[in-house]
């Protein structure tokens, strides 16, 4: 199926490894010109490089912390106008409720709340002006399903829903889609972290947590980040104009709900 959106132009954000790149690659499929980020040049500048390589589209790579003032503005600077934004950035560690202060929180809120907001705020007005753009924000299950040692991700990934909803009904009559993709567990780097911490708490190995983990799950195993980027790439896609501020849980059937 040809998306219609060879030529475009995405900004995707901590974007040299993971569900980002999945992301990213997904679009570059696609024909979609590409501005990468991460905090480290080396990962992203291979990153940009084996895009460049395998889908012959234009690939900037910026490496910024897409969480602090000067580093978005960097990257901003860099993408000019751009006709997709794919927000991202790292998640909160893990912990107790009992352990987070005031400053832990507002950390959590800047990455996974503030700068996805921030990202919209600079980027919306030109899609409005020019009547189309797309804009796909990573959370997690955890705004449907909370993960309890993972609080300071299910506060601010909450607040960004709230700000979702109500922003993605009032720029939609100007061809702008924003929804959010809800990762369940997928096999990257952070679920390894993840896993390692739950083998550390349980006193077993790495691959017995993992195996545990993906037990809980329907599908029997993790996502990969190329199924998390082609989900991305049709929110993207000109057929995706009528899907509006949802929120698409991708988690192998792990949430057990009706709705
Ligand atoms: P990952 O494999 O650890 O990759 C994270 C990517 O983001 C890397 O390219 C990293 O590069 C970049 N990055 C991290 N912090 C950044 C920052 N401040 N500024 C710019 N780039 C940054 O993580 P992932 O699994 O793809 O997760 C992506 C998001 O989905 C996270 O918010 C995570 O919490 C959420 N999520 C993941 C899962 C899962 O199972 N994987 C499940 C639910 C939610 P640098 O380190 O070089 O900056």
């Amino acid at each position: 199926m040809d998306m219609g959106i060879r030529g475009k132009r995405a900004l995707v954000c901590a974007s040299s490894k993971g569900l980002g790149r999945g992301c990213a690659e997904a679009l570059a499929a696609e024909g979609v010109d590409l501005i990468l980020n991460a905090r480290g040049a080396e990962a992203l500048e291979a990153t940009a490089e084996a895009i460049r390589k395998t889908y012959g589209v234009a690939v900037t790579a910026v490496a910024a912390d897409i969480t602090s003032d000067e580093g978005r503005a960097k990257v901003l600077a860099a993408a000019g106008e751009v006709d997709i934004l794919v927000t991202n950035a790292g998640g909160p560690p893990p912990g107790m409720w009992t352990d987070w202060s005031r400053d832990d929180f507002i950390k959590a809120l800047d990455a996974n709340m503030l700068t996805p907001i921030a990202l919209m705020q600079a980027c919306l007005p030109k899609m409005m002006e020019k009547g189309w753009g797309r804009v796909v924000n990573i959370t997690s299950q955890s705004v449907k399903a909370p993960i309890a040692v993972l609080g300071l991700s299910n506060s601010a990934r909450a607040g960004l829903t709230g700000f979702v909803a109500g922003t993605a009904r009032q720029v939609a009559g100007k061809g702008v889609t924003i929804n959010n993709l809800l990762p369940g567990i997928h096999a990257t780097d952070r679920a390894d972290a993840l896993d390692g911490g739950a083998a550390k708490q349980q006193g077993i190995s790495l691959d017995e947590a993992r195996a545990k983990r993906a037990a809980t799950v329907p599908v029997g195993r993790y996502g990969t980040a190329q199924e998390f980027g082609a989900t991305c790439a049709f929110l993207c896609s000109a057929q995706g104009g009528y899907i509006v501020g949802q929120n698409i849980l991708l988690d192998g059937g792990a949430m057990n709900a009706t709705l």
